[in-house]
């Protein structure tokens, strides 16, 4: 099977490995299964994510992590034309992966400070760009929304990580990149393409990055409202975990098209979960 695997409620919980669950993944990569994890958070490198899920027993190589900060270089290196440059705003993660794939990046906080320089002139500041990708900016600023919603109307690409609105913390939530997004889109009064869940294309794309089709993924996550509507945007089949945001009573609450194929309130109910997806 192709195991697409969100991390962050199905891995780890913040710190914590979630109890078990690195091992049943382990268990299943050892028995032929490709285990390919896919998070929206666009912040971190894939090498960020090496050691962390090593350390906890999960099988992991860099090839194998498809963050939205990856999924949205991979789709971009794939467009006709590829980008020559892009704005970005957004964390080191994503300009990394960018870089990566061969795409020239322009960080939103020097097209701001020449923008601030030159009397405001969002068109000398951004000369070159012919992409904008947004995405979680814990830095963002008027200036870095003014040079990229000035691009974006000047007709640039528009590209970005995902669309969620919060981004959880160990003692609450912060503004997610939908936030920062929202602020791109209502001061350019243009829709972007989002590469992250609940939209198909991060599955898509972490599928395709090892040469199979999406219909083929079970994807493994703990959203009712980003993993198992992406799930099955791509036609793919689901197993929700209850061990991160979403509840067996939200699970409820739901009609049965918007359901996972199966429930796991653990990482034993998960192994026999999949056992249940494989013999299918
Ligand atoms: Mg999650």
């Amino acid at each position: 099977m192709l195991l697409l695997v969100d991390l962050d409620g199905v891995v780890y919980l913040g710190a914590a490995p979630v109890p078990g669950v690195a091992a049943v993944l382990a268990a299943r990569a050892a028995a032929g299964d490709d285990v390919v994890y896919v998070t929206n958070n666009s912040m971190w490198y894939r090498a960020d994510y090496v050691t962390r899920l090593s350390s906890m027993g999960a099988p992991v190589s860099p090839d194998r992590i498809v963050s939205s900060a990856r999924a949205t270089a991979l789709y971009l290196a794939e467009q006709s034309p590829v980008p020559r440059c892009a704005l970005v705003v957004g964390g080191a993660g994503l300009v990394h992966e960018l870089r990566d794939v061969g795409i020239e990046v322009m960080p939103s906080a020097e097209a701001a400070e020449r923008w601030t320089a030159n009397g405001r002139d969002a068109v000398a500041a951004t000369r070159g760009v012919d992409t904008v990708v947004v995405g979680l900016d814990m830095e963002f600023t008027y200036a870095r929304l003014a040079v990229a919603a000035e691009a974006v109307r000047a007709g640039a690409r528009f590209v970005v990580s995902n669309r969620d609105p919060i981004y959880p913390m160990e003692h609450g939530f912060m503004p997610g990149a939908g936030a920062v997004v929202a602020a791109v889109v209502t001061a350019s009064g243009v829709e972007p393409v989002s590469l992250g869940k609940p939209g198909p294309l991060l599955l898509e794309v972490a599928a395709h990055a090892i040469g199979r089709p999406a219909t083929e993924a079970v994807m493994i996550g703990d959203s009712l409202i980003t993993d198992i509507p992406a799930a099955i945007a791509v036609g793919a089949r689901s197993v929700l975990m209850l061990t991160g945001i979403s509840t067996a009573a939200q699970l409820a609450a739901l009609p049965a098209a918007d359901r996972p194929t199966e429930v796991a309130a653990n990482a034993e109910e998960l192994a026999a979960a999949l056992d249940r997806l494989a013999r299918e």
